[in-house]
């Protein structure tokens, strides 16, 4: 995935309830009694359901139910977060202004590298416990963060909420390489989290927008909030992402393209990628594919890439990204590389067509 490059590509269910949507529809009609319904009836018990939650709500993105969640739940009081998770997602997106754009007031407690649970008793009028993971960096070397469960016992204790922002819509703890350390919703729920908010577009492979799930009353207060109509999705999103979490639901991840890419079966990888190298003049070597998108910092899935050597292989790369549609290739070394992982199978021979032509054609 690449924030760069859309994230996650919608499935064509998706696509389809996208375009169906894109008429008149029944977004907030209820079509049994013939008259005016809630946008929310489909969508909130599909994404409590897919969450393992009470209550859940959908908003523009992450960084919107976040905000919603300070404003409902922390105005004008304190959230306490560890020193070692105060993020830049990226953009404006610094989690202390978003705090003080929502009217919270931080407290900061452990260190950048080393943070443990009791820091967490810190503050005197707390409204909340706030952990969020760093989704696009890692902290090596001397570090510890406490458990999650660890934190949620202090919330308990204090008499607060805990609300986990895990990042990248992973609904339940995966087996994966890449997955380990990637917390999930489900895993966040179960250890502790009162309320977890998450991104539709990362992991859960689904249209940019943010999930709030967790306690019915907590979720009811971001709901209640004025800010909730300001953040609300359009009918287009609300098609994608219902169609995104019945996929989920029926255990067919994959349908969803990122979970397509993730799983991309090694053999046929390797074919693929041999009859591509054979068509373009290059070689296969083992490579790996980031996970990327703000999800999983730092791992990689291991398979083969197409190394294609040519002469002034940027010269190749701009004539590819001139193309129509637009073909981005990663340049390493004398070569252009290619990964297949992200490429749709249906594609392979026009993308054949494409390389081919740009790393022989004209400067
Ligand atoms: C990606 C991410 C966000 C922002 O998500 P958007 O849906 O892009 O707003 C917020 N918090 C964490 C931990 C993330 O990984």
């Amino acid at each position: 995935m690449h924030t760069n490059l859309g994230r996650a590509p919608l499935s064509t269910a998706a696509r389809r309830a996208v375009d169906a949507a894109a008429g008149y529809c029944d977004l907030e009609y209820d079509l049994e009694a013939g008259r005016r319904g809630s946008r929310a009836a489909r969508l909130d018990p599909l994404l409590a359901e897919a969450a393992g939650a009470e209550a859940g709500i959908a908003v523009n993105n992450a960084a919107a139910g976040l905000v919603l969640c300070l404003a409902a739940l922390a105005a004008g009081r304190q959230v306490v977060v560890s020193r070692g998770e105060l993020v830049e997602i990226g953009g404006s997106f610094r989690l202390p202004e978003i705090m003080a754009a929502a009217g919270a007031r931080l407290v900061e407690v452990g260190t950048t590298n080393r943070t443990r649970a009791g820091d967490y008793r810190h503050g005197d009028d707390v409204a909340l416990l706030l952990v969020v993971h760093p989704s696009n960096y890692r902290v090596v070397g001397f570090a510890q963060t406490p458990a999650l469960a660890e934190v949620a016992a202090v919330a308990r204790e204090r008499g607060v909420p805990l609300v986990h922002d895990v990042g990248s819509g992973l609904l339940e703890d995966r087996p994966e390489a890449w997955a380990a350390g990637e917390p999930s919703v489900r895993g966040s729920l179960a250890q502790g989290a009162d309320l977890v908010v998450c991104s539709g577009d990362k992991l859960l492979g689904g249209p940019q927008a943010g999930l709030v799930a967790g306690r019915r009353d907590l979720v009811a207060a971001c709901d209640g909030h004025p800010l909730a109509r300001a953040l609300r999705l359009d009918k287009l999103r609300v098609a994608a992402l219902v169609a995104t979490l019945e996929a989920h639901l029926r255990g067919d991840l994959a349908e969803l393209p990122v979970w397509a890419a993730l799983h991309a079966d090694p053999a046929v990888l390797a074919a693929r990628s041999q009859a591509l190298a054979v068509r373009v003049g290059g070689r296969v070597a083992e490579g790996a594919s980031l996970v990327g998108g703000g999800a999983a910092p730092g791992r990689e899935v291991p398979g083969p890439v197409v190394r294609v050597p040519c002469p002034a292989p940027a010269d190749a790369a701009r004539r590819l990204r001139a193309g129509d549609p637009p073909t981005i290739v990663r340049v390493a070394g004398d070569a252009v590389e290619l990964d297949l992982r992200t490429v749709a199978p249906a594609d392979d021979g026009s993308l054949a067509e494409r390389v081919a032509g740009a790393v022989t054609g004209p400067g």
